[in-house]
């Protein structure tokens, strides 16, 4: 039972040095719903200005909310800035409140609408759920100007996929932080830099089908050029697991000024850094990248985490 305790407290004693450090919601979701108010409003003004400019009504092939999802991805823009400059980390949680958070944010809308059209009347003869019913079955495709039949019931259909491109939407900003890289002892996002190219292929070039000689020779400059690239590739895993920086950044270093000759190989290795700013923490990455355009692929090859020391060297040493 002992054990048991000492590991409650230790548990709690680290949950609750991490909330100390920084709650991630609160500032996040108000941004978020901030945004989210200030581009609606903007948008019923604009609007009134000008009836023809209702952006919530643009769909594509009848059933793709644009507009909508255009909102919602304007509208949810602060929960991702607000992320990105507190350092906040999304979380799935936080994805989820989110959602459910556009939804209200999304019925406040038609609420403050539905006050702005009852404001002149002194006595209201209905609710808003009765005017928000009948707004939804009058649902309408406008024809030359003309308004079409209302679908009815399945204005409720169409009332769903406008939600849904809203909050749905209003997820991508914050989500686009999800992939970038987090140190979660500072709780800030970490910067990514690249630090460089080292060759692992050849220039490509035509080889008629009939010159054999031409072909073996050409596949052997390959088989070559990829091995000497898989050479360079370990010495520079080695650097850092030897935790060498100087041999690191001369590999890097001696293939600086060939960069663009590099690019133009069949394939190359792409080293990057990733580190925080406050404890300067990090990793290596290193990627292999093969073909052009849009049959490159990437792949990734190593990521090895370096200490404070090894990063400050390396961006040190990168800057003479
Ligand atoms: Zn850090």
């Amino acid at each position: 039972m002992e054990n048991y305790d000492d590991t409650f407290n230790e548990d709690f004693a680290d949950d609750f040095s991490e909330h100390r450090v920084k709650r991630p919601g609160l500032l996040v979701l108000m941004a978020g719903v901030g945004t989210s108010v200030a581009t609606l409003a903007l948008l019923y003004v604009l609007n009134i200005v000008s009836p023809d400019l209702y952006v919530m009504g643009w769909y594509a092939n009848g059933v793709i909310p644009i507009g909508a999802m255009l909102v919602g991805l304007v509208a949810g823009s602060g929960y991702g800035i607000a992320s990105w400059l507190t350092g906040a980390k999304i979380g799935k949680g936080l994805l989820i409140q989110i959602v459910l958070l556009q939804l209200l944010v999304y019925m406040f809308s038609q609420y403050v609408h539905f006050l702005v059209i009852t404001a002149p009347f002194d006595n209201v003869p209905f609710s808003f759920w009765e005017f928000f019913d009948r707004e939804t079955r009058a649902f309408a495709w406008n024809n030359d100007g003309q308004p079409g039949e209302p679908f009815g019931i399945w204005g409720y259909g169409m009332l769903a996929l406008e939600m849904a491109g809203f909050s749905l939407c209003a997820m991508i900003a914050p989500a686009i932080l999800f992939a970038v890289p987090y140190c979660e002892a500072c709780q800030v996002y970490m910067k990514s830099t690249e630090l460089g190219l080292l060759p692992a292929g050849i220039a490509p070039r035509k080889i008629k089908k009939k010159d054999t000689e031409g072909q073996q020779a050409y596949e052997e400059e390959l088989k070559q050029a990829m091995e000497s690239g898989q050479k360079r590739m370990e010495t520079l895993l080695e650097s850092v697991n030897e935790k060498d920086p100087q041999q690191f950044v001369d590999l890097l270093s001696e293939h600086a000024d060939n960069k663009k000759a590099i690019n133009k190989q069949t394939s190359r290795l792409a080293v990057s850094l990733e580190h925080c700013k406050q404890c300067q923490s990090g990793r290596v990455v290193l990627k292999v990248q093969c073909g052009f355009g849009e049959n490159q692929t990437v792949t990734e090859l190593a990521r090895i985490d370096i200490e404070p020391e090894f990063t400050r060297d390396v961006i040190s040493f990168r800057k003479r």
